[in-house]
């Protein structure tokens, strides 16, 4: 029994782990896992659900985590964030016109920032990126494409797992280090599916660009 579900009754009968009425918000807000919120780690997500679910001000969890209450409240409510996206999107419609120049005259002003901002968020996205662009490759020349939560699991865990050795020379390769290869190059027909990516080092993938494995003396 969790101790969150017991501490006071509206959250349903503790022994049985229902909720009562799950239209009520009060119940919707216990939820154990978080809804995922695009680009916060669950951890993180849980750690502020915890928070809350002590009692503690959306302000306060802002402050333990570093973030704004603010930013706080859009990870976890749910509405909170189909709200802002909606309004966001119905903005941007009604005032592109006037938001396309001042961004551009905030990128020209800020140069400096809007590089680095641009560098983060390239090399937070690195593995996706290149995921993007192998399907886009893949799919101007009619390769085969598989499934593309399945292919983004293969870039995402070739990033973050622990220990991923190179799939040509056998080296660990340290993270930040680690290339997802098409076996068969997409130029030669190879398709973009997960039983056709491996990871290779930096230096191995150079080697091989676009040649087939056997040009390379492998056998697979
Ligand atoms: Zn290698």
């Amino acid at each position: 029994m969790n101790k969150q579900d017991t501490r006071d009754g509206r959250h349903g009968n503790p022994l049985t782990g229902t909720l009562s009425g799950t239209s009520n918000p009060a119940a919707v807000r216990v939820s154990k896992v978080p809804a995922p919120v695009k680009g916060v780690p669950t951890e993180r997500l849980i750690e502020a659900q915890r928070m809350r679910d002590r009692g503690m001000f959306y302000s306060d969890i802002g402050e333990v985590l570093g973030v704004a209450g603010i930013t706080v409240t859009y990870w976890l409510d749910p509405a909170v964030r189909t709200k802002r996206k909606t309004s966001g999107k119905e903005w941007y419609a009604t005032n592109s016109e006037h938001a396309k120049p001042q961004q551009k005259t905030y990128k020209a002003t800020h140069r400096k920032q809007t590089k680095a901002t641009d560098r983060t968020y390239r090399k937070q996205h690195r593995a996706k990126r290149t995921a993007v662009n192998a399907a886009r490759r893949a799919r101007i020349t009619g390769n085969t494409i598989g499934d593309r939560k399945e292919i983004a699991a293969i870039y995402s865990t070739a990033q973050d797992a622990p220990r991923v050795r190179c799939y040509i020379c056998g080296n660990l390769i340290p993270k930040g280090k680690r290339q997802v290869d098409h076996i068969i190059p997409i130029s030669k027909g190879g398709a973009h599916t997960p039983s056709n990516l491996a990871v290779a080092c930096e230096h191995c993938n150079e080697t091989k660009a676009a040649k087939l494995p056997s040009e390379i003396g492998l056998l697979i």
